[in-house]
C-alpha cells in the first residue's frame, strides 16, 4: 500500500498556510486575530499587541555574494517592522534568533548585529531576546516583532468597502529590478573576478533590494492626520498578489489604473535595459515593503496632497472582479503571480 503524498507546490505557500489554519482552534478570548493577516492581534486591556515573525535564509532570501552583512541584519528587522506598520501599529520590541555555521566569525556576527542595532535605533524598538544555534548550512535569521496600537486603530486586510480608494506609498518594482541587477553583476564577477561591478548607476534599485525601509513614517502621519485606513497590508509579494489578499479578506473586488501606478525612473529605465516589462515589475515584483491600503472617501482630502501616497484605484463589489485599466483604456484581469516559494 502506498501512502498518499501531496507536493507542497500543489497547494502553494498561501494554500499551505490555509491548510494548516484549518486545524487551528483559537482558545483564548485575548486572541483577537490569529493566522491570516500581516500580524496577529492580542488584547492587552487598554490597547492591543501585534505580533509578527519572519524567517530569512541565506541562499533563499539573501545572497552574501552581494548583500553586506549589516544590510542583511537591517533588512531582517525592517521586514518585520513593515508587517507591524501594515497593522497600523507602532513596533516596540523584537527578538532575534540566529543560526550560524563555522564560516562565520565573531566579527561577522558583529557586522550582522550592527545592522540589527541600527534598525532598532531607526524604528525605536528594543531588542529583548532571541536564540543562538549552530547551522550546518548557511546563515539563518528569524525575527519576531511586537507592536502596539489602540484597538480602534488596528487595520486588517478585511476592512475594505466598496467605493474606498486604493492607495500605495512610495514606488514599486525597484526591489525586483535591483535583484536582477545584483544577480547580473554577480555573474559578470564570477566569469571574470577582475571585473569590478558597476553598481553606482543602479544605486537606487540595488538599495531597494538590499536595504528596504519599512514605512513607519506613513503610520506616524496617519496618527497626525487622524486617518485610519479601512484595510492595509505591506507589499512583500507584489502588488497584484496583495490586491488578491485584500479582496479575499474583505470580500470585495478592485480596479486599478496603469497610469496611476508609481514607478521610479531608475526602476523603469533599468527594467527596459534588462528587457523586462516595467509594469510587470510594479505588479509582480516583491520585497518593496511599501504599504497598500484603502481609505474611506471622506479621508481623501487629508491625504490628497501627500507627496508619497498614490491613489491607484478603488474598491468594487466582489462580482466585478479585479482589473487593471491600461493606459489605452482596456480593462485586463489582474493575475496574482507574486513570489512562488515552492
Ligand atoms: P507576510 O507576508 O505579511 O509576512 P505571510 O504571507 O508570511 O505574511 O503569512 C500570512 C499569515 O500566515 C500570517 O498570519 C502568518 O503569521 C501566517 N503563517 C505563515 N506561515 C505560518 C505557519 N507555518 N504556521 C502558522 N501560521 C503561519
Ligand atoms: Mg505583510
Amino acid at each position: 500500500m502506498s501512502e498518499k503524498r501531496t507536493e507542497i507546490s500543489e497547494l502553494g505557500e498561501f494554500g499551505l498556510i490555509d491548510h494548516l489554519n484549518e486545524k487551528v482552534q483559537i482558545k483564548n478570548s485575548s486572541t483577537l486575530k490569529g493566522i491570516g493577516d500581516d500580524a496577529a492581534v492580542i488584547d492587552a486591556g487598554d490597547h492591543v499587541k501585534v505580533v509578527t515573525t519572519d524567517l530569512l535564509l541565506e541562499g533563499v532570501h539573501f545572497d552574501l555574494a552581494y548583500a553586506p552583512l549589516p544590510h542583511v541584519g537591517f533588512k531582517a528587522v525592517a521586514v518585520n517592522v513593515s508587517d507591524i506598520a501594515a497593522m497600523n501599529a507602532i513596533p516596540k520590541q523584537i527578538t532575534v534568533s540566529i543560526a550560524l555555521s563555522n564560516r562565520f566569525s565573531v566579527e561577522a556576527v558583529d557586522a550582522i548585529y550592527s545592522g540589527i542595532n541600527a534598525a532598532c535605533e531607526h524604528y525605536g524598538v528594543d531588542l529583548v531576546g532571541g536564540d543562538t544555534t549552530a547551522s550546518r548550512g548557511g546563515l539563518v535569521i528569524s525575527i519576531t516583532a511586537i507592536g502596539e496600537a489602540k484597538k480602534e486603530q488596528v487595520t486588517y486586510r478585511s476592512g475594505a468597502k466598496v467605493n474606498d480608494i486604493l492607495c500605495v506609498t512610495g514606488d514599486l518594482g525597484g526591489a525586483l529590478v535591483g535583484l536582477q541587477v545584483l544577480e547580473r553583476e554577480k555573474q559578470v564577477y564570477l566569469a571574470n573576478p577582475n571585473m569590478k561591478p558597476d553598481l553606482e548607476k543602479y544605486a537606487i534599485v540595488s538599495g531597494r533590494q538590499l536595504k528596504p525601509d519599512a514605512r513607519m513614517d506613513i503610520i506616524h502621519e496617519f496618527r497626525d492626520l487622524g486617518v485610519v485606513p479601512t484595510s492595509m497590508m505591506d507589499i512583500s509579494d507584489g502588488l497584484a498578489s496583495e490586491i488578491f489578499h485584500i479582496s479575499k479578506a474583505s470580500g470585495v473586488g478592485a480596479t486599478i489604473y496603469e497610469d496611476k501606478l508609481p514607478i521610479d525612473k531608475q526602476t523603469y529605465d533599468t527594467a527596459v535595459e534588462l528587457g523586462i516589462d516595467p509594469i510587470t515589475c510594479v505588479l509582480n515584483g516583491g520585497e518593496d515593503y511599501e504599504l497598500l491600503f484603502s481609505i474611506d472617501q471622506k479621508d481623501f482630502p487629508k491625504l490628497e496632497k501627500h507627496p508619497d501616497i498614490h491613489f491607484i484605484g478603488h474598491i468594487t463589489k466582489a462580482e466585478e472582479g479585479k482589473f487593471l485599466v491600461t493606459k489605452s483604456g482596456t480593462a485586463v484581469q489582474i493575475k496574482a503571480q507574486g513570489w512562488k516559494h515552492f
